[in-house]
């Protein structure tokens, strides 16, 4: 029994609230908040009648901490769900220590304008300090520690599928498999096509931001960088084929470093098609990523927010995607003094999800962790004071809830490794 408020309605939010009425024993009352009310309208209508979880939909502008605080004091949620923007988090954070309730989000903040000088100043001391060059770190959302802790409130990070699954399967392969964990390479495929030329599978602007920026790794205590794209590799996806994999930076890398004790080596591979690839370069070459202004015909424009309006909005992609995406982490370490090697994975189909929830798999495997999180949280199961990665918390009622919920996972005690 427990009310939630959930804020953002895009293509993560819808799976998330459609799963959290699939479970309307622990989610009896759900209020859907964002910046466009006539979103959270037409996902309440389509509900109606089929859950018992009582839905209701507000406004709010999740920048202003004064609005969240208002909205939460009226609504009284039990723990509040961020799956707007990570720009929206430490508002969101503020807001929920100011009411006293719980926070549960899917992406670690980074800064919506990157050219605020205030910002830029710490961001330029962390990578000389820390020797990684992307936008978003946990610094921002960790020094939140104290205060979640001595307001008894709990905060999760990252309930997503990368992070958060794969985060998860880490906590789960070192509780289960090993003694010692060496190395982590994390594998996000997705073998899915929509048939357009060129489009995200989430937000534009987070997707393009993160596939465009260095590359980096974490190995013997210390970051290694790369230019974009500079590490490939070909793997063999169960259930997918052979695909085309990239390294990129990735925010749980930072930490799964910190949390996973002895670990030697952590990369993060995805993905992506040569059309995809050449057509960001080429986006990327004439500005069209850049997120600083430029004047347009008198007024301001941000270019990568004008390229978001043109590309199919990810929502949209449901329809026309077939196939299958393959997300998973291998492991290699040493249990009872012997060296072993295990793949932890989950397979989605595209159409299933679509045919389940009206979604795309990327949304899917997002919200359905998202919803999980939450629920572990409002049940008591994950409630303690602090904010938390999702490794540092018991993976195994999580790892119940994803076959429960729809992404069920294998484990291989004999992959193929990634050279
Ligand atoms: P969308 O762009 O589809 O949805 C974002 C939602 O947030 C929209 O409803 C938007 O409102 C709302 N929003 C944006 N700004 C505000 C604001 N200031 N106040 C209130 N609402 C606001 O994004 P996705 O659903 O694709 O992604 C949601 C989150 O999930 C992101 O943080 C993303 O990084 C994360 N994610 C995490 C993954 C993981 O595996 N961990 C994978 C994929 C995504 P409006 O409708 O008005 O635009």
């Amino acid at each position: 029994m427990s009310k939630l408020l959930v804020i953002g309605c895009g293509g993560v939010a819808s799976v998330a609230i459609q799963k959290c009425c699939q479970n309307s024993g622990t989610f009896t009352e759900l209020c859907i908040a964002s910046r466009t009310v006539s979103k959270c309208d037409a996902l309440k209508e389509k509900l109606e009648g089929k859950t018992s979880t009582k839905i209701t939909t507000a406004q709010v502008d999740a920048d202003s901490v004064e609005a969240l605080k208002a909205l939460i004091n009226e609504y009284k949620p039990d723990a509040v769900l961020n799956v707007a923007l990570p720009y929206q988090d430490l508002t969101i954070m503020d807001a929920c220590l100011a009411c006293g309730v719980d926070y549960i989000d899917t992406a670690n903040y980074e800064p919506e304008d990157t050219d605020d000088p205030e910002w830029r100043a710490i961001y330029e001391k962390r990578c000389k300090e820390e020797g990684f060059t992307a936008y978003f770190d946990y610094s921002w959302q960790w020094a939140y520690q104290k205060k979640f802790q001595d307001a008894g409130l709990t905060a999760i990070l990252g309930s997503g599928f990368d992070p958060g699954v794969t985060s998860v399967f880490s906590a789960y392969a070192l509780k289960h498999y090993f003694d010692e964990i060496h190395t982590i390479d994390i594998l996000d495929c997705n073998g899915g096509d929509h048939g357009y030329p060129f489009a995200t599978n989430f937000n534009p602007e987070i997707n393009l931001r993160e596939v465009s920026a260095n590359g980096s790794y974490w190995e013997n205590g210390h970051w290694v960088e790369t230019e974009p794209m500079e590490i490939h590799r070909t793997y063999d996806f169960p259930q997918v084929g052979v695909k085309d994999m990239y390294l990129l930076h990735h925010e749980e890398i930072e930490s799964l470093a910190k949390n996973i004790p002895g670990v030697k080596r952590i990369r993060f591979f995805m993905t992506f098609g040569q059309s995809y690839l050449t057509h960001m370069k080429c986006l990327e070459n004439v500005g069209m990523l850049s997120t600083s202004p430029v004047m347009f015909e008198g007024r301001e424009i941000v270019p990568i927010q004008f390229l978001k309006a043109l590309l199919p909005d990810p929502a949209s992609l449901g329809p026309r995607t077939k196939g299958k995406t393959n997300i998973g982490c291998i492991f290699t370490g040493v249990k009872d003094g012997k060296e072993k090697t295990i793949y932890i994975y989950n397979v989605c189909d595209h159409q299933e999800c679509y045919k389940e929830l009206g979604s795309q798999a990327i949304s899917y495997t997002t919200g359905v962790p998202a919803m999980i999180g939450a629920a572990l949280v409002v049940n008591g199961t994950w409630k303690k004071p602090g904010v938390f990665n999702l490794e540092e918390m018991d993976p195994d009622p999580f790892m119940e809830m994803l076959n429960q919920y729809g992404l069920p996972w294998v484990v291989d005690e004999a992959p193929a490794t990634v050279e």
